[in-house]
């Protein structure tokens, strides 16, 4: 089924959007480091706003438990969508009851409000059905139509991204429709070779993912934290290193269940250790023969993979016609331990074919390392939510909009 689209909603002058942006940028001190998922979402808001509409954002940051915190305002996001858009961003924290309700009717066509933290109200993250309704049908007060367009959030089943979607004529915007098109080509129809490369630090994140890609991939890169469990399942000593012991029986299911199936499974045969998580730590390499020989040393962590499985990885990415790629090869924000994670994303630059990043901190170190994001085919604002779309799942954000 097609997701519907801005178009399906008609001539939108004169009318107020309701959008649902994904506005989770990092955050330090009161300094947006990050400002990717307010840039993703500058084409639909500027598509609506020359079509004269008047727009109503809401959006999240962190995870506030239901209540303001100031730890967690998006008044610095308002300045930075302002500056991004050239124009006033009018910026809401007083509630959401008569108030908010008078003040989105009084925009004019064109003009732009962004809502206070949409996660400082308990509704909007209810478990309970009739909570989440009832919150939604508060929301669908502040606009005449419904524009989803913050990709990151489509996996959640929240009042303010599926319940609202029921509540007022409903579409998806721009984003999220290029980021369901270049997934959806990833889930059914990659151009082979098609390799993913996982890391980060979770493995039973992402066991999922693993369990669905393996008969679609032709080769799977395990780098970061999360390569430890796959060492430790094959009877390396991992030292110090993050272990997900109760893990080791599925992963030991995933090695096997790539061998049947031909899939080419790269993990780190080098690594590099060092004694305490610090940028200033001194550190090592530990070859394939040390792993093996369970030679990593009592008190050591594994904090990158090391420069022949970089190499390994790399070549693999470039001999590839489609290529995904989520969760960093080591620590990367500690610059001892970044160059796995630099020297896999340098070669995703250089696919000859189709190059997706997964959101969060593989998007996030890609910019920090200095590269746009036309450097590569597509950089997804969801690290979650490209996740579960590659794992087949249905997403009630995105089923709500007729996908
Ligand atoms: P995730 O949220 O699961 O994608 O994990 C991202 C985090 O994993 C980053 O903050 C990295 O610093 C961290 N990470 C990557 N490799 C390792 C490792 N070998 N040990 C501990 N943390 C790691």
């Amino acid at each position: 089924m097609a997701i519907r689209n801005i178009a399906s909603l008609g001539d939108l002058s004169g009318k107020r959007v309701l959008m649902r942006e994904d506005f989770n940028v990092p955050v330090s001190g009161t300094e947006i480091t990050d400002d990717g998922r307010i840039r993703a979402a500058l084409p639909t808001i500027n598509n609506l706003v020359a079509g004269g509409a008047a727009l109503v954002i809401l959006a999240h940051r962190g995870r506030p438990d239901g209540a303001p915190d100031d730890k967690y305002t998006l008044r610095s996001v308002a300045e930075r969508l302002s500056e991004l858009l050239g124009k006033e961003v009018i910026f809401f924290a007083e509630g959401l009851d008569e108030e908010a309700v008078a003040a989105t009717k009084a925009l004019e066509p064109g003009q732009v409000m962004l809502m206070e933290n949409i996660r400082f109200y308990s509704g909007e993250t209810s478990k309970d059905d009739a909570e989440r309704e009832e919150f939604a049908a508060k929301l669908a007060k502040l606009g005449d139509v419904f524009v989803s367009d913050g990709f990151g959030v489509v996996h959640r089943k929240q009042a303010s991204v599926y319940d609202i979607a029921k509540q007022l004529p409903s579409a998806a915007g721009l984003l999220v429709e290029k980021e369901v098109g270049i997934l959806e080509a990833l889930l059914e129809s990659p151009e082979q070779p098609y390799t993913v490369v996982l890391g980060g630090s979770k493995v039973s994140d992402k066991l999922a993912v693993i369990d669905s890609l393996l008969p679609r991939v032709d080769a799977l890169a395990i780098g970061g934290g999360m390569a430890f469990t796959f060492l430790a399942a094959l009877g390396n000593n991992v030292a110090k290193s993050l272990l997900e012991a109760d893990q080791i029986p599925t992963v030991l299911g995933y090695i096997e269940k790539a061998e049947k199936l031909g899939v080419k499974l790269i993990l780190p045969t080098d690594v590099i250790v060092a004694s305490t998580f610090s940028e200033t730590a001194e550190h090592r390499t530990v070859t394939a023969e040390g792993i093996a020989n369970s030679d990593l040393g009592a008190d050591v962590l594994g904090l990158d993979i090391g420069p022949e499985t970089a190499t390994v990885i790399a070549e693999q990415v470039l001999s590839s016609k489609t290529v995904f790629w989520n969760g960093p090869m080591g620590v990367f924000e500690l610059s001892p331990f970044a160059s796995g994670t630099k020297t896999v994303a340098a070669a995703l630059t250089k696919v000859n074919g189709l190059s997706v990043v997964g959101g969060g901190d593989s998007a996030a170190a890609v910019r920090e390392f200095g590269y746009k994001d036309s450097d590569f085919g597509h950089i997804s604002t969801g690290g979650g939510a490209s996740l579960e779309f590659l794992e087949g799942k249905t997403l009630p954000g995105l089923e709500v909009l007729g996908w």
